[in-house]
């Protein structure tokens, strides 16, 4: 079967349903092809950083997200064990002050956003398609996606495909894009919890003990998605039938008021681990294509940004489209620059932050220490600390210099 659109999306996840949805608002004919027919938890980014909700106001997608049980956490605690625990709550950050008009950092749960952006884009006009598989893409002035569908192959003749597709994009392999990719130096897993009814319900916590640096992010009625995150050398210390047990178990810190209450949580999914690390294309676009989201390259995860990457993407992309007729691939050069220097800086930040938080000697706790008393008073050592909630454009350029990180690092 053979069909026309303006913008065929493959992939309706963060990026493509949101993308979709302004386009679809806007009056194209916008095509998304889901690869799965319902979204599960995959242990995926659901705390969007302050500067990723200012993007998604701009893009008027917040009460999908809110409806989809999303909720602002409005406090930052950074229970660690080189804080006293009263004196880390005293110093909370308030993340609804962060900037203006952005009440905090959205924690949602990545299914749950990905099926209302998905309807959203639906109901904003949108063909939505679910379950497809064998996309195929042919790039050109005038490109051609083929998809199979229930058994039948389809094809659509577009004026623009957008790969949002993920970690894995078979667009990007297709396109022969390729994927440049650092070493992993640590590795992250997620459980979601239920029954966590004495931890505050706005606040979020980050902090390192021992071996292992944790993130709490609540979400409503007891419900919140633990992380916990250790050396790459420890590989497999989170596997086996009692991996679940073991990461809660590991949950007990004594930096945390009152942690055993992790252990009595209720488990409410999967327990999942994935090495960390950066990647990036060096230009995220070939004639009749663009790439937004992972597909384009994804940033540590250890900072927690790329679902404010796939918001400020699909914005900027979207920007272009409305902005003309012209959606040659020179169209998207700026697009390509501003992204090779936001996801620089935001490397710097990620590998920056991994030497403090992650760096599990008496010497990592030393340097984490002093680093605390110097990053809110001096913008240039602090921008990789604040680049990840103010975003990485509004903090100085200085911050992501060599001679910075030396400094950053020198610290004890
Ligand atoms: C452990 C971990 C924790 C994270 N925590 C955070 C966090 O707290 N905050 C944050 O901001 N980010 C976090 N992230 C990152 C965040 O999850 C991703 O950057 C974000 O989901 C990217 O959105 P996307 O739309 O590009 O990709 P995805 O959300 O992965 O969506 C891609 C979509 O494409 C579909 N697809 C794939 N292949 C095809 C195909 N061939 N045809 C059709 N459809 C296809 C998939 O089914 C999926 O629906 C985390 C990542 C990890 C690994």
């Amino acid at each position: 079967m053979s069909g026309l659109a303006d913008v065929v999306v493959v992939g309706g996840g963060i990026a493509g349903s949101s993308l979709a949805t302004v386009l679809a608002r806007d009056g194209y004919q916008v095509v998304v092809l889901e690869r799965q027919t319902s979204y599960r938890d995959k242990v995926r980014g659901e705390a969007l950083a302050c500067w990723g909700v200012a993007e998604l106001l701009q893009l008027d997608l917040e009460k999908p997200l809110l409806d989809a049980g999303g909720c602002y956490a409005t406090r930052a605690v950074a229970y660690d064990e080189v804080i006293d625990p009263t004196q880390a709550e005293a110093v909370a950050a308030p993340l609804d002050q962060i900037l203006r008009s952005v009440p905090g950092v959205l924690v949602v749960g990545h299914p749950e956003a990905c099926e209302a952006l998905t309807q959203a884009a639906a109901a904003a006009g949108a063909t939505v398609v679910r379950g497809v598989g064998d996309v195929d893409i042919q790039p050109g002035d005038a490109p051609m996606v083929r998809y199979e569908h229930d058994d039948v192959l389809h094809e659509l003749r577009c004026r623009l495909v957008v790969a949002a597709d993920g970690r894995m994009s078979t667009v990007r392999r297709q396109l022969g894009i390729e994927l440049h990719q650092t070493t992993p130096r640590t590795i992250a897993g997620g459980m979601l919890v239920d029954d966590l009814r004495s931890w505050p319900a706005r606040q979020l916590s980050i902090g390192t003990e021992g071996d292992l640096l944790y993130f709490v992010f609540p979400r409503a009625n007891g419900r919140a998605r633990l992380y916990l995150l250790h050396d790459i050398a420890q590989k497999g210390r989170f596997t086996g039938p009692d991996r679940q047990a073991k990461f809660q178990s590991a949950f007990g810190f004594r930096c945390i008021p009152g942690s055993e209450m992790f252990g009595a949580a209720r488990p409410a999914g999967p327990c999942a681990f994935y090495p960390m690390n950066d990647s990036w294309t060096d230009q995220p676009f070939a004639p009749g294509v663009v790439l937004i989201g992972d597909a384009a390259g994804w940033n540590d995860p250890i900072i927690g940004q790329g679902l404010a990457i796939a918001l400020r993407d699909a914005r900027i992309v979207t920007d272009v489209v409305r902005s003309g007729s012209d959606w040659s691939a020179a169209a998207f050069a700026g697009y390509g620059e501003e992204r090779r220097e936001r996801m620089r800086r935001l490397q710097v930040a990620a590998r920056v932050i991994t030497d403090i938080v992650a760096t599990f000697t008496p010497a990592g706790a030393a340097r984490r220490r002093a680093y605390n008393a110097v990053w809110q008073t001096d913008p240039v050592l602090g921008g990789p600390r604040l680049a990840p909630q103010v975003g990485p454009e509004n903090v100085p350029a200085d911050s992501f210099t060599q001679s910075t990180i030396d400094r950053i690092l020198a610290l004890a």
